[in-house]
């Protein structure tokens, strides 16, 4: 197969598209897509500074590199939970990606900042474990996003992640989730930064060949902790519809996200936020989830 711009060697068959692109027409492509969900979600401009949590997998390495390659000022954080043969593992990819590339990155060992690892809460709480890692990474990426003075917080969030979340959720015909589900997060306190989605029209397969071909060694293993995942049976549902009628994903998506700026409000007022007791941070309640894992202020 052939680039249909150059006629050089295809890389990718890109069937939603119908286009064949080179490793050169390819790349540039994706960069111009990322760019262009930046510009129309009016995500963060140029000057501004994009804070990342990396965790080591194709989808946050990814967005760290093409907001990099596009010029805007990246700043990365590796969290590092503790978790056995997983973590440290990750840490040292995530490193070499970070010299490689030129990325600002640090690092923010859970053990040595906050007392215990991921395991050692887990072993004495009955919160299931992904619940509490979600809270403590969310808490600590935000807090950190802030201290660094980011205007955006950016994950990697891809098109499938995002159809499959858009699938559960109109099942369940959950109208407030539906309400907010989208490429950009509004903070609803000064104390939270922006999240945003710059990946999120992109394709999971689109992401694992862009950072192969840019170079990228990313964690290819999961965590010992991850089972059997609601999301991934829509993933897999959605990854058959595609099969049949290619382009179905990013039409649900794109014309979902349409519909919601017209007919969806969010339905709930917010919860009232005010200021944890113990570390000042928003919560709904007087101690936040985070303080209580750590038994503090309880
Ligand atoms: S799978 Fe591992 S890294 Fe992911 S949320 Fe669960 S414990 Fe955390
Ligand atoms: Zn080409
Ligand atoms: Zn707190």
């Amino acid at each position: 197969m052939k680039c249909r711009i150059c006629g050089a060697k295809a890389v990718i068959y890109l069937r939603q598209h119908n286009l064949a692109l080179c490793e050169e027409h390819f790349i540039s492509r994706f960069e111009r897509e990322v760019q262009k969900t930046i510009k129309k979600f009016r995500m963060f401009d140029r000057d501004d500074v994009v804070a990342v949590g990396i965790s080591g997998g194709k989808d946050s390495t990814t967005v760290a590199l093409v907001l990099h390659k596009l010029g805007y000022k990246v700043r990365g954080i590796f969290i590092d939970l503790g978790i056995p043969g997983y973590s440290a593992f990750s840490r040292n990819k995530v490193q070499n990606f970070a010299q490689k590339f030129g990325i600002p990155l640090e690092i923010y060992n859970l053990k040595e900042r906050e007392g215990e690892s991921l395991p050692e809460i887990a072993s004495r709480r009955k919160d299931r474990i992904c619940s509490m890692c979600g809270t403590i990474k969310r808490y600590i990426l935000n807090k950190w996003a802030l201290e660094i003075g980011a205007d955006a917080l950016a994950t990697g969030h891809n098109l499938d992640d995002e159809t499959a979340t858009l699938l559960s959720n109109t099942l369940r015909w959950d109208v407030g989730y539906l309400a907010k589900q989208h490429p950009v997060l509004l903070p609803t306190h000064p104390k939270f930064v922006k999240k945003v989605k710059p990946l999120a029209f992109m394709t999971e397969r689109e992401i694992a060949v862009y950072a192969i071909l840019n170079g990228v060694d990313f964690v290819n293993r999961s965590c010992p902790f991850s089972k059997g995942a609601k999301s991934l049976r829509y993933k897999h549902l959605l990854n058959e519809i595609e099969v049949q009628s290619p382009g179905t994903k990013l039409r649900f998506y794109r014309e979902f996200l349409e519909f919601q700026s017209k007919y969806l409000k969010p339905v709930e007022s917010e919860p009232q936020l005010k200021e944890c007791k113990v570390c000042g941070m928003p919560t709904t309640i007087d101690v936040c989830s985070f303080c209580r894992i750590f038994r503090r202020g309880v």
